[in-house]
This record gives C-alpha cells, structure tokens and sequence, in this order.
C-alpha cells in the first residue's frame, strides 16, 4: 500500500444506487460498483492495523486487509485469489452480506468503516468479467457418492468442495430450479438470478450433478437416498415460518412472506402464475409484519408491484438514533438505520403487537395493534407488556407474515430419517464434525444452526464439506473454513 493515511485523505463513499422513481420501476439490481480508481481509495482507508478485528468477524475470515492493499496497488488478479481462497461465492455475500467485518473495522471507532463488502463486489465481478472464474477440476476422480439435499448456499458451498475432492456429487432440489433462498426467497433486484445461474455452470462443469424437483422424504424415500450415496448432507434450510395466532387469522389476504416472495420471483423467471393463485399488491394497503430481510424484501416486492401504501411493522422499540460506539464495537453498534426501502416510501413502525385482523366478505380489511413497551429488568434482561389503552388499527388489503422461521420442516424427510434435533428444533450436529445422530448423514447451513446469513450457510457448507472428506478418507486437505 503506497499511501498509509488513506484514512485521512479519503472519505467514505457507498456505491452509487440508482434513483428511487426509476428504481422501482423494475425488478433489476439498483446498487452500482465504484469504478477502480475510486474502489482503490476505498480500499487505501484501510489502516493495515495489525489486529484485523474485520477478518476474525467474517464467518469465512476473509482475508481483509491483504486484499484491500492489493485492490489499493491494482493487484486485482491476486486481490481475487486471496477472496477465492476463502469464499465460495463472493458475489452473493458483496451485495447480500450485512458485512459484520465493517462493524467490527478498527476504522470505526473514528470514523466510518472501510467499504468491505463493496470492494469484496468489486473483486469478484471483476474476476468473472475477466474470465478468471473457472471450473476447478479435481486431480482424481474417486468413487465415493455423496448425496447433498438442499441448493441453498450451504448445499451449493458443500457440494462445490466434495466435487472438487473428486466425489461423485448429486444435489438434489425440491424446487424446480436450484439456488434454495437465493433463488426463491430473495428478489431480483437485490440478485439477479444471472449471477446465480454463471455460479451454478461452474458447480456443473466441476462435475456438480442438479437433481431439481426431487423432494426427499416426499417424492424420494430417505433410504433409497441413503442406499444411493456414501455420505449424505442435509442442506434443507429452515423453513417453517412463524406464524400469529389472532382472531382473524383464516381470513383471505394473510400470506406467509416466502408465498409471496416465491411466486414472485417465479414471475421475474417468466413463469406463468394462475390468476387464482397470483397474491398481488397492486393498488393495495400492505402491511408487512416483522423486520429483518424478510420483512423488506415483501416491501420492496409490494412497492414494485404498485402497492397504494406499505406499512412495516416491528415488535421491537425503535432504536436510538446515535449510540457509544465503544460500548458494543467489535459487535454492531444498535441505533437505527435507514433502509432502502425506507427511501421507496415504506413507514416503519416501532414497538407494536399485532393483537387481530378484521375483515370484509371474508377478506383481511384492517390489522388490529396494541403498543408494547418494554423495560429493563435490574438483571438487563427486557420485560415487555402490551398497554391496553393503546390500540391502532390499519387498513390492510393485504397482509405479509415475515416474523422469521422457527426450525426446520420436521415432517417428511427428517422424521424418516428419526435425526435428533436440538431445543430450538434444528437437526443437531456439532460445528466440528456436522455429523448427525444417523451414521453417514451431516447437516450444515440453517437446517442445522437455525434461520441465519448467507455467509453462515457458505461457512457451514466449506466445514462440512471438510468433515465429510475427513469421514470417508480419514484426512482431509480441504480448508478449515
Ligand atoms: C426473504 C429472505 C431474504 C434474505 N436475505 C438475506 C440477505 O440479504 N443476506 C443474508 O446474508 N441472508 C439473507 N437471508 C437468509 C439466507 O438466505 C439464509 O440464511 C441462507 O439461504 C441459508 O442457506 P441454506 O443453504 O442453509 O438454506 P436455503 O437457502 O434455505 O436452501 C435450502 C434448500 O433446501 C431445499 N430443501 C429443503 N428440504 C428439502 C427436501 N426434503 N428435499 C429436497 N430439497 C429440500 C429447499 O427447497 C431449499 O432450496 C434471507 C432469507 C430470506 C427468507
Ligand atoms: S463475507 Fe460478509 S463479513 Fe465477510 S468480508 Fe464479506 S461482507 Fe464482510
């Protein structure tokens, strides 16, 4: 790095995104990437301080600080290499991560982070544009058959490895098409499906065989599985939601967020949607319940759409506006940030329970709310209560339930399979081995440590690719992480 006080010379800048009016006018991505030279300023910001809290907070380890002086000296074939060499796919975690190496950059305790996660993009779309993404072949194809269920980022990380180690390797998908949440769950304008879709031909050309459309424990038996493979992965994510039981639950307009999301990033695909079974919020007051990416992803969906006003609501209080950096750094400093969909017009509120729905001729009309207030106990921990005075209600022709997911599907394919699961009912597996309580099946990603992040799923997928190797040959020259 030719410049050590980049961090005083240069300021912080975010990539540009497209303006709001024209933005939501389509389902594309909005968010640009810098160009190089003032991607290579971004990066100079970094200090090289010796301590890199930024890599220890990356679930993969990153390896930070070395790819930021090789962006900052335009090195961007080795910049690459480092990123490659610990990440699958990091052009899904530099534009989806919520980059909690930033939260933790020595940089913040001063000033702003360094863009991590916009130069992670940078590197890694500039890799593919270079044509420096290539199928990495195997030295030895060997015999063994690992079994991988579930194309969620965990699954796809997994299989990647195995493949990579020669083991004949078989995802199979439910879905008609890979990519689990990636694909279904988050929208095209934070991932096009493209980006998607060249990683997917790398995992083929690697000798990664897709089985879509193959639902096991419903359309495959667990132990025609099991006699098929080795070794088999569960990958099969967390997918029962949480849901609300109020009066005026059953009626008509109430989905489950991942409904809504799923069909219409089936639409986006150019799939045929049957206009009984379409869920559109056109012209329509939404209201989405529960933060988090879920929650704003159904906004950003329903504002596309046309939504005539979206409402999100969240259980929690809204945060302080400004916070002491000191008492939380290297974790995530809780003050309130502006979110995107913020800006495309969506009202936030704080600090509300959803206590009924109300309705019309059978369909949701109004969502009926009662304030919580919440108070620190003595002990920190928080005691809340609903105050019975405070009641609002909101017009709703449409309602959107995005309060997270509870554990996996249990019924079906993990029943069969008669695995353990642990109190919060995920399938239990240490994050050393990953093996289950049956013999020759692991499980990594959300179906083993609950709903979570894409660069969780990548990390579990790498480690247990890792222990699966470990099983089967003893040894394993893959990775740690
Ligand atoms: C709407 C939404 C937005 C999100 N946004 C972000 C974000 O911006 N950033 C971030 O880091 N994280 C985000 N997340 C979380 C992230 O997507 C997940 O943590 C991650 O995808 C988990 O990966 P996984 O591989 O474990 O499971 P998944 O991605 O859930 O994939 C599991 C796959 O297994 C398949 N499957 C399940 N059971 C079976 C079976 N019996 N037979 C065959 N196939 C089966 C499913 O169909 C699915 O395709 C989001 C989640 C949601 C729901
Ligand atoms: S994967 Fe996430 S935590 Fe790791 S460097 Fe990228 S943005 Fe940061």
């Amino acid at each position: 790095m030719d410049d050590l006080y980049g961090f005083l010379r240069y300021a912080r800048r975010d990539p540009p995104k497209q303006r709001v009016p024209e933005r939501i006018r389509h389902w594309r991505e909005y968010v640009a990437v810098l160009p190089d030279e003032l991607m290579a300023r971004q990066a100079n910001r970094c200090m090289d301080c010796g301590t890199p809290w930024c890599h220890r907070h990356c679930p993969v380890h990153n390896l930070i600080p070395e790819w930021n002086a090789l962006v900052c000296d335009a090195h961007w074939r080795r910049a690459w290499e480092q990123l490659d060499s610990t990440n699958n796919f990091p052009e899904l975690t530099g534009r989806l991560c919520p980059a909690p190496c930033e939260d933790a950059c020595t940089l913040s305790l001063a000033d702003r982070p360094v863009t991590i996660k916009s130069i992670e993009l940078a590197i890694a779309e500039r890799a593919w544009q270079s044509g420096w993404v290539t199928p990495q072949l195997p030295k030895c194809r060997r015999n063994e058959r690992i079994a991988v269920v579930g194309s969620g980022p965990a699954g796809l990380a997994c299989a990647q490895l195995l493949a990579r180690c020669g083991y004949r390797t078989t995802v199979y998908e439910k879905a008609d098409r890979p990519g689990g949440l990636l694909r279904y769950g988050i929208p095209d304008f934070r991932l096009e499906k493209s980006i998607l879709e060249r990683r997917l031909r790398q995992l083929q050309a690697e000798g990664v065989t897709f089985r879509t459309g193959v639902h096991v424990g419903v359309t495959l038996s667990v132990d025609t599985l099991q006699r098929s493979a080795d070794a088999v992965v569960l990958a099969g994510g967390c997918e029962q939601p949480r849901d609300i039981e109020v009066p005026g639950r059953g009626l008509r307009g109430i989905w489950f967020a991942m409904d809504y999301l799923a069909q219409q990033n089936h639409r986006v695909a150019g799939d045929m949607i049957e206009r009984e079974a379409a869920i559109s919020a056109a012209g329509k007051d939404v209201v989405v319940i529960g933060g988090g990416d879920t929650g704003c992803d159904c906004v950003g969906t329903a504002i596309r759409q046309g939504a005539r006003r979206v409402t999100q609501v969240q259980y929690h209080d809204r945060p302080p506006l400004r916070a002491d950096v000191l008492q939380y750094w290297p974790q995530r400093v809780p003050v309130l940030r502006p979110t995107d969909t913020e800006q495309e017009g969506c009202q936030r509120i704080w600090g509300w329970s959803t206590v009924a729905f109300t309705g019309r001729d059978g369909r949701v009309a109004q969502v009926v709310m009662q304030r919580l207030r919440w108070e620190k106990r003595e002990d920190n921990s928080w005691r809340k209560w609903c105050s019975p005075d405070e009641i609002r209600c909101l017009p709703a022709q449409l309602v959107l339930l995005a309060m997270g997911y509870a554990h996996p599907v249990q019924r079906g394919m993990l029943k069969q399979l008669n695995v353990a699961l642990d109190a919060r009912g995920n399938v239990s597996a240490d994050e050393r081995n990953y093996l289950s309580t049956r013999p020759g099946v692991f499980v990594c990603g959300d179906m083993r440590r609950g709903q979570s992040l894409v660069v969780w799923a990548i990390r579990e997928g790498r480690q247990c690719a890792r222990a699966v190797d470990h099983w089967l040959s003893g040894d394993s020259e893959l990775p740690a992480i």
